[in-house]
């Protein structure tokens, strides 16, 4: 019985990753914005040590390759998007100092306390939660570094009723954005930076990619409920947003150590 339902788990996992590899990114996000974040990081050496953490295939990570020098160590909890995120340095060259590791954010992460000169993470604290995911990570930084993170947050004190619930559920953590920040600073950093993504990163970036990209895999698994139930958690997913995106949207928040 329990085998029949870890295979089962098994199958779904590898379907939701299926579905997510086929993206270059696997959140809200884009090269501009990646960049626009970045521009609120003092210039960083060749021996500057950088962790993104939940880093998907890569798609982020290799901008940040390319406008810095020093060593990326990206993160993700799911072993096919690590290799297409090594495949995805080896292509730019990127193979000696980019590489992607196997990892779980809510354990301890293979870093020594002071070591890190950036931590980077788009579309993925929700995992561990904004609030634990500053806490944990702020001792593996030294005195004077960066986090850059981006996260789902309201606009508005108050939402409508459908969509209020629909985020309480998928993600209790989301919060205003001055909470958000006084969760940054409370974590000891100094909110240096706070900007609203624009709704393309969500329009163009997102959701417009994973139309061909359903069709294809609904062609792919016909019959198949999980693969079925997926893309309509997707579309809708899509279709609140345009319906409610005065409400809510990613936030990049930056905060330096002191
Ligand atoms: N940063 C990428 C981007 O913006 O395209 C990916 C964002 S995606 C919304 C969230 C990522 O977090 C996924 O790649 C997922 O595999 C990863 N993830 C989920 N739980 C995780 C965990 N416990 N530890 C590490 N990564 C995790």
């Amino acid at each position: 019985m329990s085998d029949d339902h870890s295979s089962i788990h098994e199958f779904d996992f590898q379907l939701i990753c299926e579905y997510f590899a086929g993206l270059e990114r696997q959140g809200p996000g884009s090269r501009t914005v990646t960049l626009q974040a970045l521009q609120f990081i003092d210039t960083l050496t060749p021996n500057a040590q950088i962790a993104d953490i939940g880093c998907g295939t890569g798609g982020q990570t290799m901008v940040l390759a390319e406008y810095t020098a020093g060593h990326i160590v990206g993160i993700d909890l799911f072993p096919k998007f690590i290799d297409l995120f090594n495949a995805n340095a080896r292509r730019l060259h990127y193979q000696d100092r980019v590489h992607g590791i196997v990892g779980d954010m809510t354990k301890r992460l293979p870093f020594a306390n002071g070591s890190l000169d950036v931590i980077w993470s788009e579309g993925a604290i929700y995992n561990i939660g904004f609030e634990r995911g500053l806490n944990e990570w702020r001792p593996l930084l030294k005195t004077g570094s960066f986090i850059a993170v981006s996260e789902a947050s309201w606009f508005t004190p108050q939402r409508p009723d459908e969509i209020n619930a629909f985020w309480q559920d998928a993600y209790p953590g989301i919060d205003t954005i001055p909470n958000k920040v006084a969760q940054m600073q409370a974590a000891g950093y100094l909110p240096i930076a706070t900007f609203v993504l624009p709704e393309t990163c969500w329009t163009e970036q997102f959701y417009l990619p994973q139309i061909a990209a359903q069709e294809a895999f609904l062609r792919k698994y016909p019959h198949n409920e999980m693969a079925m139930q997926l893309v309509t958690n997707e579309r809708r997913e899509a279709q609140l947003y345009a319906q409610y995106k005065a409400y809510y949207g990613y936030v990049f928040y930056i905060g330096k150590t002191y």
